[in-house]
């Protein structure tokens, strides 16, 4: 990036200096307005920063004189100004002033400054799926945007675009509004929007050469974000496609952070297995889905024996891994729809949803031998497993049905451990023939 800039005095030459070596930014400098205009003639540069009052000519004059000329139309000029008057903003920006920088205070212009060129500066990642028919614009937009550095899926018709998006994703679709096919550049749009996963969120940009303002927006109800007239102009494409890709990385990586706080939340950090109070949560619900649809549902409570001694022999991390391979066994007991948690310490529980009183038991004893045979961290460990199930077509709720499944691990306990004890007094069987 290269900056023109036009000052008579030492002290905001050095400003600049300071601020644009620290952007690893070049410059060049000039004190008057013919040298400016003169300097834009024979260099190429990507912004002309200059004063209100120059000492051969006013600021605006030198900004309406580069308007005209089509190398200089869409160049980006600042202009610095220490006059706070409303009409000065306004004559400046019809004269074609990019952004107007208050000169007042040294510290503000120069943060103004260096946010400006962050700006400019942005570059942008994504992958665009760009759907244009007529090759003469979409040699154009296709050059622009790989200058800008994207990824692009061109295609021709919106059909196969719309294949193509179903199987790849994308931070931005850019689409023509007539293209040829059976689907056009709405219908695309229609399609997308109309997609029940998050995918329906993507940001649409509609290019189009009928420029009405009815037809627009209508485009823009239909759900595009944005909408550019054709011939397409670098500066407009550039601005709309960096905001609209910048807005979504935002969005997405948001959402990400979102459900990560979701899943810690419900996760016990030792083992990954779901934490008690997620537990509570499932457990409310399931226990209502099987009062209301009488299915059968059991809770096994599972609590290692003598397990203090695991840590007073061993240590604590020995005792830490013996909890996690203990939490990978439970977890790989479940099937889809039953909650494996850990409870506390060393208490785990599983949910087992449309499962009787008899499969649990079984479920329960192969866990038992399981935990008996797997020496977790090199060490015998065994537990004891309390059994409970719900009362088919009575009222219960969770608390009794741990209370009856906490009953049985303290029976299983006196009555020697490493073993499994059914509720006593059980909770009716099911019955079988509901
Ligand atoms: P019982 O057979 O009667 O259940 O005896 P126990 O030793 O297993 O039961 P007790 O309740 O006396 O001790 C449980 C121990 O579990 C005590 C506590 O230090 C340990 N514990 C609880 N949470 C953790 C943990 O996150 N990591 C480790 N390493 N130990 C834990
Ligand atoms: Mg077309
Ligand atoms: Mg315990
Ligand atoms: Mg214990």
């Amino acid at each position: 990036m290269r900056i023109l800039i036009v000052v008579d005095t030492q002290l905001y030459q050095q400003l600049f200096q300071t601020v644009l070596s620290d952007l690893h930014i070049q410059a060049d400098y000039v004190a008057d307005g013919w040298s400016a205009l003169r300097a834009l003639q024979q260099g190429s540069y990507d912004m002309l920063c200059l004063g209100l009052h120059l000492p051969d000519m006013n600021g605006l004059d030198v900004c309406r004189q580069l308007r005209a000329e089509a190398a200089t139309a869409l160049l980006p000029i600042v202009l610095l100004t220490s006059d706070d008057k409303e009409t000065t903003l306004k004559e400046s920006l019809e004269a074609g002033i990019t952004e107007v920088l208050r000169k007042s205070n040294f510290a503000e212009l120069s943060r103004a400054f260096r946010q400006l060129l962050g700006g400019m500066r942005m570059q942008v990642k994504g992958r665009v799926l760009y759907v244009e028919d007529s090759q003469m614009a979409s040699t154009v937009t296709l050059h622009l945007l790989e200058k800008m550095g994207l990824l692009i899926d061109h295609f021709i018709s919106a059909d196969v675009a719309w294949d193509q998006f179903q199987t790849q994703d994308y931070d931005l679709v850019i689409t023509d509004i007539l293209v040829e096919g059976t689907l056009s550049g709405v219908g695309l749009l229609r399609q997308i929007r109309g997609l029940e996963d998050e995918r329906n969120r993507i940001p649409v940009l509609a290019i189009s050469g009928l420029d009405d303002t009815a037809r627009r927006i209508e485009i823009l109800r239909q759900g595009a974000n944005d909408y550019i007239a054709k011939p397409v102009v670098e500066e407009e494409l550039r601005a709309r496609v960096t905001n609209l890709i910048t807005a979504k990385q935002l969005f997405d990586t948001v959402r990400e952070q979102q459900r990560k706080l979701e899943e810690f939340a419900v996760t016990d950090q030792l083992t990954g297995l779901y934490n008690r109070h997620f537990l509570y949560e499932a457990a409310q619900q399931a226990v209502a889905n099987a009062s209301r649809h009488r299915y059968p549902l059991s809770l096994l409570l599972l609590d290692l024996d003598h397990f203090k001694l695991i840590n007073d022999r061993h240590g604590h991390d020995v005792g830490d891994k013996v909890l996690c391979e203990v939490g990978a066994l439970l977890r790989k007991s479940c099937r889809d729809g039953d909650v494996a948690a850990r409870f506390g310490g060393e208490e785990f529980v599983l949910l087992l949803v449309q499962c009787p009183l008899a499969d649990a038991r079984i479920k329960a004893e192969r866990l038992c031998a399981e935990v008996d045979a797997a020496s977790p961290a090199g060490h015998k460990v065994t537990a004891s497993i309390g059994v409970a199930s719900l009362p088919l077509g009575q009222q219960a709720n969770f608390e009794q049905l741990f209370k009856q499944a906490d009953l049985a691990v303290y029976a299983a306990k006196r009555s020697g451990r490493n073993r499994v004890v059914l509720a006593d007094p059980p909770m009716p069987v099911p019955q079988t023939s509901l």
